[in-house]
C-alpha cells in the first residue's frame, strides 16, 4: 500500500514528463494534410498514461517566443513560418537550445525562399528535384550508432513518399549527421518525375542545433512500417533527451 501510494507521488511529480507543440495547416495539399492528421493521431497515442503532452496548432502565429516557452521540443508537420516575425521568433527558440523536429514539405526551401538562417539551419541543403507519383523507396541506414538508428535494419523498404534531392546536399556540411539515404537501388525513381541518380538523404540533423529533419511526409501510407515508426520515434526522443533547456527526459 505504501509502495503504490510512493510510486503514485512519484508519477505525480515525474509525469508528464515534457510538452510537444505541433504545427500543422490545413490549407496545405491534400497528401501533406493526410499525414499531418496521420502523425497527430501516431504522437498522440504515444501519449497514453501522461507520459508526455502533445499540443497541437494549426495557427502559425503561436510561433511566438512566449508561446514556445513550454515545449521542450516543436514539430512543423507540413508547413513552415510565413513572417518575418514567425521566422524570428523559431531562430530565436532553436538558437536558445529549442528543440525541432521538421517533415517533408517543412523543410523545403529554394531560390524564393529568402531566409539564409533557415538554409543554414538545415545544413546548407536547397530543394533541387523529387520523384512523382509517390512510391516506396528502399532506405539505407546510415549509421547503427546513433541513438535514432541503433537498432534498425540497415535497409527496409520505406512507405509511399515524395522524395526530395537537395542541391547542395547537406552531407556536403561537416557539421551534418546524415542518418538515412535512398538507396542507389530505387534509381531510377519516380514515373512523370525521375530521380534517375545522385544522392539522396532523407533523415539528418544539423549537430550545431537540437534539431532533426526527416523528408518522409507525404500522403496516408506514411505509419505503415513498424521499422519507420520505430525510428520516428527514436527521433523525438533522442531531441528530447538532449534538451538543453535543463529538461532533460531521464531514461
Ligand atoms: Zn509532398
Amino acid at each position: 500500500m505504501l509502495l503504490l501510494l510512493l510510486n503514485s507521488v512519484t508519477s505525480f511529480s515525474q509525469f508528464p514528463r515534457f510538452k510537444v507543440l505541433a504545427f500543422y495547416s490545413d490549407k496545405v495539399e491534400r497528401d501533406h494534410r493526410a499525414f499531418a492528421s496521420d502523425a497527430i493521431k501516431f504522437f498522440k497515442d504515444l501519449t497514453v498514461g501522461n507520459g508526455f503532452v502533445f499540443d497541437t496548432t494549426s495557427n502559425m502565429s503561436d510561433l511566438d517566443e512566449e508561446k514556445l516557452k513550454p515545449y521542450t521540443l516543436i514539430m512543423w508537420l507540413n508547413d513552415f513560418p510565413h513572417t518575418s516575425a514567425q521566422r524570428d521568433a523559431f531562430t530565436k527558440y532553436m538558437e536558445s537550445g529549442g528543440g525541432w523536429l521538421g517533415f517533408h514539405v517543412a523543410g523545403y526551401n529554394d531560390k524564393d525562399t529568402n531566409w539564409p538562417w533557415f538554409v543554414q539551419f538545415l545544413g546548407g541543403a536547397i530543394f533541387y528535384n523529387n520523384n512523382w507519383p509517390p512510391m516506396p523507396a528502399k532506405m539505407v541506414i546510415e549509421d547503427n550508432n546513433h541513438p535514432i538508428t541503433k537498432g534498425l535494419p540497415q535497409n527496409y523498404i520505406s512507405p509511399s513518399n515524395e522524395w526530395y534531392q537537395w542541391k547542395p546536399s547537406p552531407r556536403e556540411n561537416k557539421n551534418v549527421k546524415v542518418l538515412a539515404s535512398l538507396s542507389v537501388d530505387n534509381y531510377p525513381l519516380g514515373l512523370k518525375d525521375i530521380i534517375r541518380n545522385g544522392d539522396t538523404p532523407v533523415m539528418w540533423s544539423n549537430t550545431q542545433y537540437r534539431m532533426v529533419y526527416m523528408n518522409i511526409g507525404h500522403g496516408d501510407k506514411i505509419f505503415m512500417d513498424a521499422t519507420q515508426n520505430k525510428m520516428i520515434i527514436a527521433a523525438m526522443r533522442y531531441l528530447v533527451a538532449a534538451d538543453k533547456k535543463g529538461n532533460v527526459f531521464k531514461d
